[in-house]
This record gives structure tokens, C-alpha cells and sequence, in this order.
């Protein structure tokens, strides 16, 4: 499959975007505002239907999203009319993205939306492949609005749709100009992940795209067109089946997420506070859940999330199979949170340079760079560019990550906490979590208890020690990193081999990192400095002779949590039991077809298992952990959520 990404082609008459691809409009040469207002938000009736929804969340899905004016008009509608601590998830697919500066020139046409749009403008992804998920805060406002934009085909978009749909905006060209879009099947498929009473509104009226509603189950409602239209199309879904399980769920009935009793109060036990915790509860925070984290130590971030400065890039496989789908996508999204969260002083996304220290290696980049096209992000260089980039003389080729960071992972876990309804409670060794009727009790050494209605486990190794746990296929990797004084030190941009080395800070210069497989021991040796100090001179010549070689080194060693398939395992905790009877065929074949869905333990979560790359794995597993507890959209591709 192609994981490509061609840019629109645009060009203006008058004030109008058309798309050369289509040869056709982007929104009507009219008045696109008010069009776009009448057809998806009046004819939708979103505003009524917020009213009257008791709160709940509500999710809008679009075909193309264009230069997402239709967003930004729901958006600025939700902003009136939503209720307080209700959440908007709007779904977009897009084939051929806008590019930044067209799109900026789109919507500087509408100053009453600027505000806004600017915030849009700020997120805008980078154009690569895959599910972008951006948070938008509404200021006075306490529900927040997610965009889940996709960057592809709609055929590949619609079965990685995870939830029903309240409601559809069908605005992909005219039907006559893009017939591919428009087939039956596409009506099929949104039929099956429409809610009762849910609707679809586009603004044509074609008698083929009627037929082919109504012969999806849907009821038409006669509605008179924008402006000189005679007519549009509102369909209802009427079918008293409502959604079926989606196909992912169909197909992976283990990933089905549990529910929770509904008559939950809304609070969480975060056991530990390192990236992974601190990640979570911000996500469950941002939802208005008030989160108790409890932490062991007398600070967050004390075990691997300690180091002074982590790497935040992605190691990808030559092609965007769902591992690297997951990493790029985690990745993007750790740099959109800095970037709206840290302060310049605790992170710096100078570039990072993945060199290519063996001939292999050098083999596999090339292959990258022709088969994933990410240039926009990641773009290949020789030793001579390398070398410009960094500052430093450079004997190998790479590939340069442009915006990628260093973090100083303290600072940002004391930020993503920053939040009314998150409480810390330090020193809380966590001896046993338990069941109390529907909620869960976490018992600390001294036997005290803390209650909530779930509890999430992001406490790496430890969590094997709780007994529904002990089953999970952790293992710890101890590691050091060491720091040297170095105030004199070049160097512009994070370097990556085998080993890494970052930029200073405060002129201390942190490189390493050991690796003691299946060590739970956070010794700090001498003999391990002198072996990274060895590495960084291998590796990085030109870095490690700006070093005297006489100034001591320090550093800290901590034990890294890794899973077998070194992916993380976040998310809701089947019965092990169970799963293994309910799916033993499985084991006979991996083309079984099952039709239950797991049995979990309600109410228990982990966010577990991400190695050394956590800065970029560990938020976007938290926000998928509080969209699966509040049976959200699931802001990550199917595929990676379906292994
Ligand atoms: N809703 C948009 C707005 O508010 O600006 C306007 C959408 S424009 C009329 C139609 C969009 O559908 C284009 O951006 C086009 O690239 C996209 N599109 C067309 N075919 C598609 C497909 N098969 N999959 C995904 N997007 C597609």
C-alpha cells in the first residue's frame, strides 16, 4: 500500500480555492461560510442537539477535510453552544493536504474565524501519512475539542474508525468530479458506524447519492439547498439495529475496550510518576477526571524518566508498517504537546542526526528515505550536510530529523501534572491494589488506602509485583548515562548511533547510554562511564575531542521496562485466564475467527514498556488510555491498536 502523500495542487480565481487535481472548488464562490454553515452545522441541527445531549461527548466525522473551514465553523458553534466539560471529537480524512502557506492564505479570508484558525494554523500537521491528533484548549471554556485528522484514502481511513458517529459531513468535490469517493460501499461502511438518530448532510443532491443512502438503510429528509440550490441531503439513520461493531472490533474482538459502570464518579489512581503517569493523568484531567498519582519516590520522574536529557525522534523500519505508524505518530504528537507546554529552557528540538555507522545501515536508510517519503520531516544526508547541520565534522551519512528534540523529561512531567484536578502524593509504595465492589483500592506500606473508580499502573517493572499483573511479559534493562562539564562545547544538534549525545545544558554535556540486560540494579559504576566516555569517542570523534579527558564524569543509572516485541503495552488488562482459553485456537492458527471480545478486569489499566523511547511513546499511549476509559475515538490508527 502506498503510504505517500501528495500535496494539493491549488490554484485561485478570485477569492476561490480549486484544486487542480478535481478541477473544482473548495467551498462556494458565494458566501463558502455561510454555505458551509447551512449544509453540515444548520442542517445537522448541531446546536439543538448539543443542548438536549445531557452532556455527552459528541463526535462528527467528515470526508476531506480541505482547509478545514468546516471544522473551524463547528468548532467556533461548539464554542456557544456545547456544555461545560463536554467533549467534541471531529473525525477528518484528507488524501491530498493543503500545504501550510496555502492554507494560511485560505483562511485569512475569514477574519471572524482568525483566532481560531490561527490555533489550527499553530497544530497543522506535518504532510505525512497517518492519524494526526490535535488537542485544542477552549480558554474560559472547560470542554476541549480533538481534531483526529487522517492523512490518506478514505478506504483506508473508514475501518480504522473505532466509535460510532453522531453525525457526517460528506464534502469530497462534486460526486460527477470525484466518482471514486462517492461509491456505494462508502454509504455501506458509514452506515455501519452511524449512532441511532445519527445524520449525514452533504451538499449534493444527486439522485445516484440518494439512492445509494437510502439503500443503505438511511431515511432522507427533504431539505431546500444554500442560495440558488434547490436542494441538499439530510439522511437519518432510522435502522433500529443502530452501529454494528465496527470492523475492527469484528476482526479483533480481543481490542474491544471494556465499558465502565455508569455510574462512575470520575476518579483515577495513577500508580507512578514518570513520563508514562504523568502523561496519563494529564489525559484524564483534560477530561475533568480528578487523578491521584501515587508515587514511591520523592519526586516525579525518578526512574527512567530521570535523565537529564532524553532523545525525542523515532526509529522507523524502512516501511510505515504499524510499528513505525505508531512511533511517527507518537512522535509527532510528544512535539506538538512541548511544544504548547514547555518552556525553551527544558527542551530544544535543534534536529536530531540518526547516523549510519555500518555499511548496512547506510543500505537501510537509503531504502527509507525511497520508500516512506517522510523528506517533509525527515530528510536523508550526506557527511558533508551532516557535519553543516551539526556543527561538528561528521564522517557518516544520516538521516536528520529536523524538528526532533532533546527534553529534559522532569520538567515536562511536572508540567503535564500541572492541573487543578491532579494531586500527588509522594512516597506511597504501592504494596497491593485490590477490588472494593466496583472501585479499586490501592494499599500503601503503612496500610493505608486510597480509592478511585480506576487505576492505571505506570509504575514499569514494579507493576509485575501486583498479582494481576505478575502475568505480563516485562523485563527490566538497567542502563547509565553519564555527564561531563563542558561548557566550551560544540555542537547544534542531537547525535544518534549506537549510542547518543545532546547538545549542553547549562554546559554539561550528557551522552550515553549503557545497556544491562535483565539488571534491575541502578549502580552507578565508573567502569560504565568509561565505556560510554569510549563509545562517544568511537562514534562521535569530533565531539569527544573538544573533551579534556580529565574532568570526572558523573551520571545516574536506571532500569528500563521493556516488552518482548520492545512496543508498549498500554491499555485496558484482560483476565489472562480467560483470554488464553477463550482464544486457544489461535495457537493453531493465526487465521481462527472469534466472535467474543475478551473478558477484562474492569477498571484496571497499564501504561507500561517503553524502553528508552517513552518520550515518544509514553503521551500518546496516555491519551489512547483515556479515550478507551471514556469510550472515546481511539487517537491511533487501528492498525497499531490491533497489532
Ligand atoms: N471540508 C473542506 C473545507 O472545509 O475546506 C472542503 C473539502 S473539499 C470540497 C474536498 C476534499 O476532499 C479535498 O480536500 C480533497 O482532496 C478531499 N478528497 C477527495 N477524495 C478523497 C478521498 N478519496 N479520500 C480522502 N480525501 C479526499
Amino acid at each position: 500500500k502506498s503510504t505517500m502523500i501528495k500535496q494539493a495542487q491549488i490554484h485561485w480565481s478570485n477569492n476561490t480555492p480549486i484544486s487542480s487535481e478535481f478541477d473544482d472548488v473548495y467551498f462556494s464562490t458565494d458566501n463558502g461560510l455561510d454555505e458551509t454553515r447551512y449544509v453540515f452545522l444548520e442542517s445537522s441541527q448541531l446546536a439543538s442537539r448539543w443542548q438536549a445531549s445531557n452532556g455527552k461527548n459528541f463526535s462528527i466525522c467528515e470526508t476531506g477535510f480541505g482547509s478545514g473551514l468546516s471544522f473551524l465553523c463547528t468548532w467556533q458553534l461548539w464554542l456557544e453552544h456545547s456544555q461545560s466539560e463536554q467533549q467534541l471529537h471531529f473525525l477528518s480524512v484528507e488524501k491530498f493536504p493543503i500545504g501550510h502557506s496555502d492554507l494560511k492564505k485560505i483562511l485569512n479570508q475569514w477574519p471572524e474565524l482568525s483566532e481560531l484558525s490561527q490555533q489550527l494554523i499553530d497544530q497543522y500537521p506535518p504532510l505525512v501519512p497517518g492519524w494526526h491528533t490535535l488537542h485544542f484548549n477552549n480558554l474560559d471554556h472547560q470542554g476541549c475539542v480533538t481534531l483526529h485528522l487522517f492523512f490518506g484514502d478514505i478506504d483506508e481511513w473508514l475501518p480504522k474508525i473505532n466509535r460510532p458517529v453522531d453525525a457526517w459531513f460528506l464534502d469530497g468535490f462534486a460526486p460527477a468530479k470525484n466518482p471514486e469517493m462517492w461509491q456505494q460501499t462508502l454509504f455501506t461502511d458509514i452506515a455501519l458506524l452511524t449512532k441511532p438518530l445519527g445524520t449525514v448532510t452533504t451538499f449534493t443532491a444527486a439522485s445516484n447519492i440518494k439512492r445509494a443512502l437510502r439503500s443503505a438503510g438511511f431515511t432522507l429528509k427533504k431539505t431546500p439547498g444554500y442560495g440558488k440550490k434547490r436542494e441538499m441531503v439530510v439522511a437519518i439513520q432510522t435502522h433500529n439495529n443502530g452501529p454494528q461493531a465496527p470492523y475492527y472490533v469484528a476482526n479483533n474482538p480481543w481490542h474491544e475496550t471494556p465499558k465502565l459502570k455508569e455510574s462512575h464518579s470520575k476518579k483515577a489512581i495513577v500508580i507512578g510518576a514518570g513520563i508514562a503517569g504523568c502523561s496519563t493523568a494529564h489525559a484524564l484531567a483534560k477530561r475533568g477526571w480528578q487523578v491521584q498519582i501515587l508515587e514511591k519516590e520523592e519526586s516525579v520522574a525518578s526512574g527512567a524518566s530521570g535523565n537529564t536529557q532524553g532523545v525525542l525522534y523515532a526509529k522507523l523500519a524502512t516501511e510505515l508498517i504499524p510499528h513505525s505508524q505508531f512511533y511517527l505518530a507518537g512522535y509527532l504528537y510528544s512535539l506538538n504537546l512541548l511544544k504548547n507546554q514547555l518552556s525553551k529552557e527544558h527542551w530544544n528540538n535543534c534536529g536530531v542526526l540518526q547516523l549510519a555507522m555500518t555499511e548496512k545501515e547506510v543500505k537501510r536508510q537509503r531504502s527509507f528515505e525511497e520508500k516512506t517519503q517522510l523528506q517533509s520531516i525527515i530528510q536523508a544526508v550526506n557527511a558533508q550536510q551532516a557535519s553543516d547541520i551539526a556543527g561538528v565534522d561528521i564522517k557518516q551519512s544520516g538521516l536528520y530529523f529536523k524538528n526532533g528534540a532533546w527534553v529534559y523529561p522532569k520538567a515536562w512531567c511536572k508540567a503535564l501534572i500541572e492541573n487543578k484536578h491532579i494531586k500527588v502524593h509522594y512516597q506511597q509504595d504501592i504494596q497491593e491494589i485490590s477490588n472494593k465492589g466496583f472501585n479499586w483500592l490501592a494499599h500503601n506500606q503503612s496500610g493505608d488506602t486510597f480509592e478511585a473508580d480506576v487505576v492505571i499502573v505506570c509504575n514499569a517493572q514494579q507493576a509485575k509485583s501486583f498479582s494481576q499483573l505478575s502475568f505480563l511479559p516485562t523485563k527490566p534493562i538497567a542502563g547509565q548515562v553519564s555527564q561531563v562539564n563542558a561548557p566550551k562545547m560544540k555542537l547544534n544538534t542531537v547525535l544518534c548511533g549506537g549510542s547518543y549525545v545532546t547538545p549542553t545544558l547549562n554546559g554539561q554535556l550528557n551522552f550515553g547510554a549503557s545497556y544491562r540486560l535483565n539488571s534491575e540494579s541502578c549502580q552507578v559504576l565508573n567502569k560504565e562511564h568509561q565505556d560510554n566516555l569510549n563509545t562517544l569517542n568511537e562514534e562521535f570523534p569530533s565531539v569527544g575531542i573538544q573533551l579534556s579527558g580529565t574532568e570526572p564524569l558523573s551520571g545516574r543509572a536506571s532500569v528500563r521496562c521493556t516488552s518482548p516485541d520492545y512496543t508498549p503495552i498500554a491499555g485496558p488488562i484482560c483476565d489472562p485466564q480467560h483470554f488464553i482459553t477463550d482464544f486457544s485456537a489461535l495457537t493453531k492458527s493465526k487465521k481462527w475467527k472469534f466472535y467474543q471480545s475478551a473478558q477484562f478486569i474492569d477498571g484496571l489499566y497499564v501504561n507500561l514498556g517503553h524502553g528508552s523511547r517513552g518520550l515518544s511513546s509514553a503521551p500518546l499511549c496516555g491519551e489512547l488510555i483515556a479515550a478507551q476509559i471514556c469510550q472515546e475515538p481511539s487517537p491511533m490508527p487501528g492498525a497499531c491498536s490491533n497489532g
